[in-house]
Formats: C-alpha cells, structure tokens, sequence
C-alpha cells in the first residue's frame, strides 16, 4: 500500500478540506505514519475519516480531530507539553513534532507499553510516558505550556487548570459519556478564561478527577 500517497489525500480531503490551515500541524500530519500505530490488521483503514479500535476498549482519534485538538494549542516549537490519554501514542508523536517536550500519562499500562515502544522505534525522544491517572495530571514536571487531554471529562480537572503556566493552553473534551463539547482554557495569571470550540465524542476519562473508574466499586 502507498501509504504516502493516503496521508496526503487524508490531509487534503479530510484536513485542509475542513479548515485545518496551520502549516506546522499540516506538515506534522503529512510526516507522521499513522498505520504504525493501529493494529496491523486494520492497517488499511488508517488513513480513514474516522476513529479506529486499538484494543482494551479504547480508540485512535480521528485524524481531524486529532489535527483540531493541536491546532488549538497553537504550538511554536519551545513548548512543554502535557498529554493526557496516550492510548496508541498518535497524537503523542504530532506533539513531538511540533513541541519541546512532551510528558503523556496514560492509565491502561498496556497500552502506555506499546506506544511507548512504537514512538521509540520511530526516533522521537522528546517524550516521557507515564502510567497512571492523568486527570490528576504530573505535578512534578508542571507547570505546562500546553495540556491535551483525549478523553472525556464530566468537568475541567482542577489539578490541569493549576498545572497551566501563565498563558498556557488546555483543550479538553467536557460533558457526558454520550456527547461532549470540545473546550479551551486559557490562563492568565490567576484567571482562566473558557472558549467552548465543536461538538465531539470520546472515550470517557477515567480517574480521580473523571467518571468514576468502572474497575473500582
Ligand atoms: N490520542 C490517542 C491516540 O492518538 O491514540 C487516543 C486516546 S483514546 C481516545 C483515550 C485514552 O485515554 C485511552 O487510551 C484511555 O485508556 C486513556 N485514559 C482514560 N482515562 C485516563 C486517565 N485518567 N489517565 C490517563 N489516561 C486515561
């Protein structure tokens, strides 16, 4: 398969055809080898317009979601960067592309494993994985310029909103286990401004500071 020639209609059709104009995150979008990160069955649907199963009941986001999330960070190169639900490490490797350092937290352990190898073998070294609940976000390497969170949460986590630097960017999907809408927090000193952006559906978030744990009784 050429998988060159589906990344770049995926970003002309599915991308630049929608709105997504930041240069930075096109390039990202046409570089990263999004079939590396699904399983290798499903390799031939990796370039599609949609979500797609990665195992333990969890997904790869979206190629247009994913480029949406990061384009609303608005991200130069000299960011720290927070992400929260690494699942299979796509949306990991677009913010090494574009950032200084990213820490993910991810709390399937499985799941942080394999990301962490595929981005590994891929070259990226900017990026940490951590296992764990990311809805209580890394306090020891805050504070953030940049937070991505690519779960749902039934409200913004206060330990993220603390975890911002001064004028740092938190994008995060809010709302039910059925639907969400996609939100920016800005803060400025001790304000947090609220943007609310798309309508979108995601896997919830699980945590301390998300729905509760179906694990846990
Ligand atoms: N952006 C990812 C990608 O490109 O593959 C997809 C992320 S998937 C939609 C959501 C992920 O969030 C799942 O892997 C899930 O295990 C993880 N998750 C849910 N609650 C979490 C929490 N409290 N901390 C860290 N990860 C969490």
């Amino acid at each position: 398969m050429d998988y060159t020639a589906l990344r770049e209609r995926m970003v002309a059709e599915q991308l630049e055809g929608r709105g997504i104009t930041d240069p930075r995150v096109l390039t990202a979008m046409r570089k990263v080898p999004r079939h590396e990160f699904v399983p290798e069955d499903l390799r031939h649907m990796a370039y599609r317009d949609g979500p797609l199963p990665i195992g333990h009941g969890q997904t790869i986001s979206q190629p247009y979601i994913v480029a949406l999330m990061t384009q609303y960070l608005m991200l130069t190169g000299e960011e720290t960067v927070l992400e929260v639900g690494t699942g299979s490490g796509y949306q990991t490797a677009i913010l090494c592309e574009l950032s200084r350092q990213v820490f993910s937290v991810e709390r399937n352990a499985a799941l942080a494993e394999q990301a962490a190898d595929r981005l590994t073998k891929l070259g990226y070294k900017n990026v940490e994985i951590h296992v764990g609940d990311g809805s209580q976000g890394l306090p020891d390497m805050a504070p953030f310029d940049a937070i991505l969170v690519s779960a749902a949460a039934p409200a913004i986590p206060g330990p993220l909103r603390s975890q911002l630097g001064d004028g740092g960017r938190l994008v995060i999907p809010v709302g039910d286990r059925e639907s969400q809408v996609l939100e920016r927090v800005w803060r400025t000193g001790e304000t947090w401004r609220i943007e609310h952006l798309a309508p979108v559906l995601f896997v919830p978030l699980y945590g301390r500071y998300g729905f509760q744990d179906p694990g846990r009784r």
